[in-house]
């Protein structure tokens, strides 16, 4: 992986660091001013409603920040754009498009059709 690079994914990973914390604070401030509900059953819902989308939206947040964090300590580590399973580089290409992949084509693809896939447990569940 070239110098140039490098910076140009440790700039980017900042960047989105802090664009997802201000984010997070923000859907945070939102849910803290949501009113218990007040008011006929109807809004009581929307609450309900409203406050399980912001939740939904906060954990995601929260799941990709915690990818960019680890990101950054992969590029802290000089581990950064190698792959967990296999150890080899993985290419240039895969990281711009994903900049948090830990995982080269190959490896993740294998996972993917691994026996501990969830989607796999989870329709196996489901036509039983
Ligand atoms: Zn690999």
């Amino acid at each position: 992986m070239n110098a140039n690079f490098k910076r140009t994914i440790k700039q980017y990973l900042i960047q989105e660091s802090r664009r997802l914390e201000k984010s997070i604070q923000a859907y945070q401030k939102r849910l803290e001013r949501m009113s218990p509900s007040s008011g006929d059953d109807a809004d009581h819902v929307v609450n309900l409603l409203e406050q399980s989308h912001t939740l939904t939206i906060l954990e995601q947040l929260r799941q990709q920040l915690n990818r960019v964090e680890a990101a950054r300590r992969r590029v802290a580590e000089g581990k950064y754009g190698i792959c967990v399973d296999c150890h080899r580089a993985i290419p240039a290409e895969r990281l711009k498009a994903l900049p948090y992949a830990t995982l080269c084509v190959r490896c993740q693809s294998q996972r993917e059709r691994g026996p501990r896939s969830l989607m796999m447990s989870q329709s196996s569940l489901q036509a039983t």
